[in-house]
């Protein structure tokens, strides 16, 4: 039987490291990275960001293919916690985080002016208007009184 989490921890373990590490995924007993993954399939609009964003991101990781090394459980068990750890620092999964925050702000964003409607302006659209090169504050530009 394949379980749910990484077999050499037992459910409790696995309860305890998923909610200290919140971007942990797992599939038939492999870990991956949620915020990863999501970078990873957020597809074609990455492209208009250059050619920089063909990013580091871990391949095991995305992939949901980490798996401890060793032969005792009590190895496996350290080498998860090894890998959990270090990819939590690294900068591929730093950088996931911020292409994410960077993004549910922007889709926060698309979606108060929809809720909005047509009589939010756009500080696209009044380029004359933006301060020190940024658009002001989108909500700040909206009629609200209508
Ligand atoms: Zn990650």
């Amino acid at each position: 039987m394949v379980s749910s989490w990484p077999d050499c921890w037992t459910s409790l373990q696995w309860d305890y490291f998923r909610i200290t590490h919140t971007f942990l995924l797992c599939e038939g007993g492999k870990l991956g990275c949620r915020i990863c993954q999501t970078v990873q399939t957020l597809g074609p609009n990455r492209s208009s960001e250059g050619s920089s964003t063909k990013r580091n991101l871990a391949y095991e990781w995305v992939n949901v293919k980490i798996d401890g090394a060793g032969n005792t459980k009590s190895a496996r068990q350290k080498s998860l916690r090894e890998k959990v750890r270090l990819h939590g620092e690294s900068d591929a999964h730093k950088d996931a985080e911020k292409i994410l925050s960077t993004r549910s702000k922007h889709f926060m964003q698309l979606t108060v002016i929809q809720q909005l409607g047509p009589s939010c302006r756009l500080p696209t659209a009044s380029p004359g208007r933006w301060i020190g090169g940024r658009p002001p504050d989108m909500v700040a530009s909206c009629d609200l009184s209508g």
